[in-house]
């Protein structure tokens, strides 16, 4: 079986190294560079505490992270891995403790620490008050995409996978058995599988087979910066913003808070200011360090919120792997699809969350 993945970002590198696992021939394509897309402009932060919105939602990224533990087991951790825990806390601890009442019923695994434990034990440089509660999430981690992308794209070539990059797809057609995907750079692959994993590119990729993907607006803004040396360990939402480091000497910001600003038309420059000065009032050592890169991204997500992954059934030959929470839910994404690519059976856990819902 011959299969086009198109998109390398987390999405399609893990579906596309677990086709090449189960001995599908895979032809990975991509406009740009693999795992620079959105993957390589996200918080990255592995985690199904922030999925309580509904339970099929919150078990498939549970499902997530254990796919995570046996990746690391199967291509080896290397420096994408980063399976630290997390932390949290906020000014108004009522609603970070009624969640984690909710997680407890549901046996997701927390810690409540106090300010002073975490200052001692996990997080010396962050300034917390002593008796502010912390939960700390141990089975969470965070990730570097690109590299992750990258490990992922090396281990299928292995396999006998190959790859078209800097090209984009520009046309998609059906012969009797087989799909064409034509290149701009005046290339035609024939093929008898395509997936769409072109991220927030996705319901343009659906349209060139007349498919309708509707897919909501919500750009996210993140800022790396430099200095001499990285003062946090893990990945942790204080109140307002999101650290997190970035390899031995950065740091990645966020914040939803600044990311509502986006479409004031504030310059992003300004929204790197802000995340900065955020970040100094929880690791006061971060004014130390500069603002190095600066992005505005879509986030790619269909317009319920939840992924949109399979077959279409009125579309032979074409699968979709779209969604949020594309870090967390990479790897068990890319099992399931793999999977029934290759064997045609659906798994239970995708259920909910089949393209179908959004009619033919
Ligand atoms: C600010 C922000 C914070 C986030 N935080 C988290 C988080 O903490 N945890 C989490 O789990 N998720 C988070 N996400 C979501 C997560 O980053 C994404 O869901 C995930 O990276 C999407 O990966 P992808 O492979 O679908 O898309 P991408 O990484 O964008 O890859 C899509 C690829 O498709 C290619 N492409 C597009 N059009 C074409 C074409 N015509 N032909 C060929 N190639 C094409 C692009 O070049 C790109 O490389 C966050 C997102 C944002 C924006």
């Amino acid at each position: 079986m011959k299969v086009a993945v198109i998109g390398v970002g987390v999405l399609g590198a893990c579906v596309g190294w677990n086709l090449s696992r189960l001995g599908a021939k895979v032809i990975f394509i991509d406009a740009g560079r693999p795992g620079e897309g959105v993957t390589n402009w996200s918080f990255s932060w592995v985690n199904a505490s922030n999925k309580t919105a509904r339970k099929p939602y919150f078990d498939l990224n549970v499902a997530g992270i254990a796919a995570y533990r046996e990746l690391a087991g199967a291509i080896g951790p290397g420096s994408w891995w980063h399976p630290s825990g997390h932390l949290r806390w906020a000014d108004d601890p009522a609603e970070l403790l009624k969640t984690a009442d909710l997680l407890a019923a549901w046996d997701y695994r927390f810690e409540v620490r106090t300010g002073a434990e975490v200052r001692r034990h996990l997080e010396p440089a962050v300034a917390i008050p002593d008796e502010i509660p912390v939960l700390f999430y141990p089975d969470e981690a965070w990730v570097h995409g690109r590299q992750l992308v990258g490990s992922l794209i090396r281990h299928a070539a292995a396999s006998g996978a190959e790859h078209r990059f800097g090209t984009a797809v520009r046309e998609i057609g059906a012969n009797r058995n087989s799909r064409t995907v034509a290149l701009s750079d005046g290339t035609h692959l024939d093929v008898d599988v395509v997936v769409n994993a072109a991220g927030p590119s996705a319901s343009h990729i659906a349209g060139l087979i007349s498919r309708r993907l509707p897919m909501r607006r919500e750009p996210g803004v993140v800022t790396r910066l430099s200095g001499a040396q990285v003062p946090v360990h893990r990945a942790m939402h204080a109140p307002h913003i999101e650290i997190r480091p970035d390899g031995d000497a950065s740091v990645v910001l966020h914040s939803r808070e600044i990311d509502a600003l986006i479409d004031t038309g504030e310059d992003p420059a300004e929204l790197a200011r802000r995340l900065h000065e955020q970040a100094q009032y929880v690791v006061p050592e971060l004014s130390n360090s500069r603002i190095a890169q600066t992005r505005v991204v879509e986030r790619p997500i269909p317009t319920d919120g939840f992924p949109s992954v399979g077959a279409v059934p009125s579309v032979p030959g074409y699968y979709e792997a779209v969604s949020h929470s594309g870090i967390t839910l990479g790897p068990v994404i890319g099992r399931l699809l793999a999977s029934e690519i290759v064997s045609g059976k659906r798994d239970e856990l995708l259920a909910d969350f089949r393209p179908e819902r959004f009619g033919p």
